[in-house]
């Protein structure tokens, strides 16, 4: 389990030891954070034959068929867009009668706040009476779009986010390169997040990115030039510059005005973008002109 994580899956574990879990648990943070990783191995817990010290013992029949991903009482809900009510209904469907392993029957619907609402009302009674030895692990990133009357029918796990030097610390031992501590801010308490963003860092790093607006600000360097040297990253800065002054929004005082302008701009560029055939390099200069009046400490 993640380090930060591990706390919250023990005391989960105790309680399912003392049978005082419950049986819908909205699972809540931010994406980065673990939560699918989390969930998987609840469900892994919740459906072994032989605990083991508060984890699935990884060897009884159960494991073995949820490891190679056909366990017959777990079933998962998910989609890409909304989940619609013909995907709650089938899964309720699957969930009566008892288990096919003589266990726990486990249902998974990821980012429940995709459900529309006619997907949640088909759930709403399945999640007030279940059928008997069944869980409801449902995830979200978005807590606040989730109904009302979905959240007063399960317990609210709300995960802990790692601080910085966790965050960090666990990166290092999966990522095989420098890790900048500015840029791990930005994702301070997301650590999957920055991992996915170093492994796509590629040619173009942060380093370079922060490196080269220090420059800009200091006139070593002109935005025409800049933007020249950077317009096959486009998208690339355009997503740290948004990071970027968010951070300096806390950091600097001074020109927050400029600062609030640019994060406009950034934002409109981004949305420009999509349209095919833009001229991308102009895009790139217009944003660095005015990060060029900025004054960076
Ligand atoms: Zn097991």
């Amino acid at each position: 389990m993640y380090p930060w994580l591990a706390s919250t899956f023990t005391q989960l574990s105790a309680r399912l030891a003392a049978t005082k879990l419950h049986h819908a648990m909205l699972i809540q943070g931010p994406s980065g954070l673990g939560k699918t990783y989390f969930t998987q191995q609840l469900a892994q817990l919740l459906l072994c034959a032989k605990r083991q010290h508060g984890t699935a013992c990884g060897a009884c029949q159960a494991c073995m068929l949820y490891q190679s991903g056909t366990h017959p009482d777990l079933h998962l809900v998910e989609s890409e867009k909304q989940i619609g009510v013909d995907q709650i209904r089938d899964a309720i469907k699957k969930l009566t009668g008892s288990a096919q392993m003589s266990g726990a029957k486990v249902l998974i619907i990821q980012q429940a706040d995709s459900m529309t609402e006619s997907s949640a009302n088909a759930l709403l009674k399945t999640l007030e009476e279940p059928t008997a030895h069944t869980y409801l692990l449902l995830t979200t990133d978005k807590t606040e779009r989730i109904l009302p009357t979905i959240k007063s029918r399960c317990e609210k796990l709300v995960l802990p986010l790692p601080d910085l030097d966790m965050c960090i610390n666990w990166v290092a031992t999966q990522f095989n390169g420098e890790i900048d501590r500015n840029f791990a801010k930005l994702f301070s308490s997301r650590p999957l997040a920055l991992l996915a963003e170093l492994e796509q860092e590629q040619g173009f790093t942060f380093h370079d990115f922060t490196k080269g607006l220090t420059a800009l600000s200091s006139g070593h360097i002109t935005a025409v030039a800049l933007a020249a040297s950077w317009q096959e990253h486009i998208e690339k800065v355009l997503k740290w510059l948004q990071f970027w002054i968010r951070e300096q929004f806390e950091e600097v005082k001074a020109d927050q005005v400029i600062l609030f302008r640019l994060n406009e701009q950034a934002i409109k560029t981004s949305g420009i973008l999509q349209n095919p055939g833009v001229n991308k390099l102009l895009l790139i200069t217009e944003l660095l002109t005015q990060v060029s009046k900025i004054n960076i400490r």
